[in-house]
């Protein structure tokens, strides 16, 4: 049984539909030369080495902000597009060759990826970071993120971070717990995506225990490492959830492409949707241009 060719559920396209209420609009073609980030390669560790951020003293908001942002990019379904697909749910759906191109762009033109644990050294302490460093991020527990994503960029030598709604864990279309363990041994991060999707915003009581505690423990436990590292539902963030994020052992959470909270960088760090509609061109230009 091929798994993935199964009808999606109309819980896949209950959320791929929830995650389009942020997009952005693909970068024009006129934009500036990049400036390649100014760090040093010499002292940079190789992509992946584990880096203990327990020991990493939080830096102030200004120091953070100052520092230049690591272009971070969010994927969600890898594969071809459908009749049925809706015009706007295509931003979240990157058609397999379209994607290969964008790592293969990427790779052509010498990013290296990093990981959350890298970043947030770099954010805090300035740990220096590869040349023209990216990272690559997936959401929502896509099953066609194991088949297709991961072995691409494997290809390139790429490590990414998976945020996981940890309700989708066996269903069809999604990942299995072995196949989230799989990306977790081979070096890529696990990060929390809440338990089924809820807008944090309107978390009370008991949802903390449901959409956070209970789903880092599970990951906890099927990956064997630390979960510190969360990207909210929708992109949809404020300021009351990140005592409570801090206060549950999370280090860093990730929003979409808005502007970052002024007093809490770590809890609004910055990214961008890669959309199904961009060609490599039109990707490698909306890096330069939003970050
Ligand atoms: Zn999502």
């Amino acid at each position: 049984m091929n798994k993935h060719f199964l009808t999606i559920t109309a819980a896949a396209l209950l959320f791929t539909a929830g995650c389009q209420s942020k997009t952005q609009k693909a970068a024009g073609d006129n934009s500036a030369d990049s400036t390649t980030m100014t760090v040093a390669t010499e002292t940079a560790a190789p992509a992946g080495t584990p880096v203990n951020i327990d020991k990493i003293k939080v830096a102030d908001a200004k120091t953070i902000l100052a520092r230049k942002q690591v272009p971070v990019l969010c994927y969600h379904q890898i594969r071809d597009w459908k009749a049925t697909d809706s015009k706007s749910s295509k931003d979240y759906i990157i058609p397999i060759a379209t994607f290969k191109e964008h790592m293969k762009m990427l790779a052509d033109s010498g990013y290296h990826t990093i990981l959350p644990d890298e970043y947030y050294a770099y954010l805090n302490n300035g740990t220096p970071l590869p040349s023209k460093p990216i990272m690559l991020s997936f959401d929502d527990t896509e099953y066609n993120q194991y088949a297709i994503a991961a072995p691409t960029l494997k290809k390139y030598g790429y490590k990414a971070v998976y945020f996981i709604m940890t309700v989708s864990l066996g269903r069809p279309n999604y990942m299995t717990k072995a196949q989230v363990k799989e990306l977790s041994d081979a070096g890529n991060v696990i990060g929390s995506h809440t338990w089924d999707h809820h807008n944090v915003k309107k978390y009370q009581g008991k949802d903390w225990e449901t959409q956070i505690d209970k789903p880092t423990k599970t990951l906890e436990e099927i990956t064997g490492k630390k979960i510190e590292h969360f990207a909210y539902p929708f992109g949809l963030w404020n300021p009351e959830a990140f005592p409570e994020l801090k206060k549950r052992g999370f280090k860093s959470a990730y929003i979409l492409a808005e502007k970052r909270d002024q007093n809490d960088p770590l809890f609004t760090i910055r990214r961008i949707i890669a959309s199904g509609y961009w060609s490599a061109r039109t990707l490698s230009n909306s890096i330069k241009n939003s970050f």
